[in-house]
């Protein structure tokens, strides 16, 4: 008997002390990172959303890159605003 034979995937996870062959829920998606149309396997509940751990890792460190880049916007919006930022030199006046 082999697992390998079926053509629905299965993980084996451990409950209570024994294991148990937990067949794995099919998602037709389309990744929102590469847009790339995936076929992947998932427990079932939250369907994914990128077609592998690499797409979401990569998805994850952009909008953290996005996150920080529009934090650092608004701290220099805030500043400019309440006119913390230090003005090397004198503004020059005829
Ligand atoms: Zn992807």
């Amino acid at each position: 008997m082999s697992d390998h034979d079926t053509d629905q995937p299965i993980t084996r996870v451990q409950v209570r002390g024994h294991t148990r062959d937990v067949p794995l829920k099919r998602y037709d998606l389309v990744c929102q990172f590469c847009h790339t149309q995936a076929t992947v396997y998932r427990y079932p509940g939250q369907p994914p959303r990128f077609c592998s751990e690499a797409c979401q890792a990569d998805a994850r460190m952009a909008a953290d890159r996005e996150r920080k880049a529009m934090q650092r916007q608004r701290q220099q919006a805030e500043r400019a605003a309440t006119g913390v930022v230090v003005h090397r030199g004198r503004p020059r006046k005829p």
